[in-house]
């Protein structure tokens, strides 16, 4: 008897020592329970998220060694498979070049970067935070994933996340597709967001957990990612683990996470902000006391009445041109920052595309002027020519950019005319005219846009002139004051 319940309750055991171990295998197909590590845009994670599958027209494909990944509660998918095995009538390219993902159907496409947030709908530019990823797994060469839902919309396909089942469920439809000209994801919502946003005023306020003080609080953001960040000393992971806000900042929060930085030793609230279709940017002005943190969002122009965005061309590992030891980014950025400074000091609020040695991609640096309600773009620039001889200042503009802004006393080619003759006065430089080119970043804005040329780095005398304190403070002021002469009209 004690024999024969010591062997029941052995293999009982052994029944959960060789099953338990299969059935969650099992599981770990659809809901992961251990990490996998991904390599995701050349960074290792340990990815803890949701396993998924793909059906289309009711039939499930078989990509088992590209699932379907969720990051922020967005379905990425490898478009590139599921086209090739399943949708013949869709068509995938990627030029390696450009950086450009082209996927169409018919008369509807959808076209993504690999380095902008920027994508553009059947022809139309349009911003989403949701970039391609370069996934690599089990060592295999990598393959770029889109957000499925934004993918399969445009061409005019019904998607619908499967939650139980972990499927992203893709089915034909009549619809051609022309219907989403506009971005629609979860995170822009049925009513139209862009007329809630254009007067918006919330107020988000968060407890402190107790003995934190005032100092002990910091707030940053970044504008590309449209996130937030309030960076609390020590670690409050416990208390900050199921943070909500209220219904009445659900316009102007997409999402609240938090995270502890051990080397540091600070827990950081990254808060994800709501956007309109174009990606309009909700800022932030902030209030911190020992209690409590006030967050107000606006948009951009409902806060500032003069904005101008300065953009230092190039940056990190796109030098610009490089001549005797000089690299033009770095040359770019010095002058950006003094005209940001005199603007500043006049009342105008600055945004600038960088201000370190980052890179930006081109089309983000274009977008910013309509994602925050600015007046008007100025990028710098220093210039080279295969013949050293060549020498002297231009602006350049888009003959496609023909918005105006101030009343309309302000166009692309009136700030590039205005500059270049203020710039020939006062640096005494050779006029190489103002000209016009199609750049990204004078083409794709949506506010008057120059670049300027100051000097040639590629001419030795010009070179070593414009390294100079006074080439440098002539050159800021005289772009400074350009600006502020528009303001003045
Ligand atoms: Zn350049």
């Amino acid at each position: 008897m004690k024999n024969k319940l010591f062997r029941a309750i052995i293999s009982a055991l052994c029944f959960v020592v060789i099953f338990l171990p299969v059935s969650m295998a099992k599981a770990a197909t659809t809901d992961s329970l251990k990490p996998i590590t991904l390599i995701i845009d050349g960074v290792e994670t340990a990815y803890e998220g949701i396993v998924g599958e793909f059906s289309f027209n009711g039939e499930k494909i078989n990509i088992k060694k590209t699932p379907t990944y969720l990051f922020n509660d967005t379905a990425f998918i490898n478009v590139k498979k599921i086209i090739k095995k399943a949708i013949p009538d869709a068509k995938y390219s990627y030029n390696k070049n450009t950086g450009r993902i082209k996927i169409s159907r018919g008369d509807c496409s959808i076209v993504f970067y690999t380095d902008t947030m920027v994508v553009y709908l059947n022809g139309k530019a349009t911003y989403s935070r949701l970039m391609p990823k370069f996934i690599e797994q089990n060592g295999d060469s990598g393959n770029f994933y889109l957000p499925g839902r934004l993918v399969f919309e445009t061409l005019g396909y019904s998607y619908v996340w499967d939650s139980e089942k972990n499927v992203s469920v893709v089915t034909e439809t009549n619809a051609t597709g022309k219907i989403y000209e506009l971005y629609r994801s979860e995170i822009v919502l049925e009513n139209d967001i862009n007329d809630r946003l254009e007067d918006i005023y919330e107020v988000f306020s968060l407890d402190l957990p107790k003995g934190v003080t005032k100092e002990d609080v910091s707030i940053s953001d970044d504008i590309y990612k449209n996130e937030i960040y309030i960076t609390v000393k020590g670690d409050h992971r416990k208390y900050f683990k199921n943070i909500t806000f209220d219904d009445e900042c659900k316009n102007c929060i997409v999402q609240i996470r938090s995270e502890y930085r051990l080397e540091d030793d600070i827990t950081v609230l990254t808060i994800l902000t709501q956007t309109d279709k174009k990606g309009i940017c909700l800022l932030h002005t902030d209030e911190i006391s020992d209690k409590k943190v006030f967050i107000t969002f606006e948009r951009a122009g409902d806060i500032y009445d003069k904005i101008v965005i300065l953009d230092a061309g190039h940056g990190a590992n796109d030098p610009g041109t490089q001549n005797f030891g000089i690299n033009e980014k770095d040359c770019n950025l010095i002058i950006i920052k003094m005209v940001g400074k005199i603007l500043e000091d006049a009342g105008i609020k600055v945004f600038y595309t960088r201000t370190d040695d980052t890179l930006i991609s081109l089309r983000d640096r274009a977008y910013l002027g309509e994602r925050l309600d600015a007046d008007m773009f100025v990028s710098v620039h220093h210039n080279a020519n295969n013949s050293r001889e060549t020498n002297g200042t231009s602006v350049y503009y888009s003959l496609f950019n023909y918005c105006s802004s101030l009343d309309n006393t302000v166009t692309s080619r009136i700030m590039a005319e205005t500059m270049q003759a203020d710039l020939i006065n006062n640096l005494k430089t050779n006029d190489m005219e103002v000209l016009t080119t199609d750049f990204t970043v004078t083409k794709y804005n949506t506010v008057p846009a120059v670049l300027v040329e100051l000097s040639f780095l590629s001419n030795p005398d010009e070179c070593a002139l414009s390294i100079t304190d006074d080439f440098r403070i002539t050159a800021s002021r005289t772009l400074a004051n350009s600006i502020l002469k528009f303001y003045e009209k």
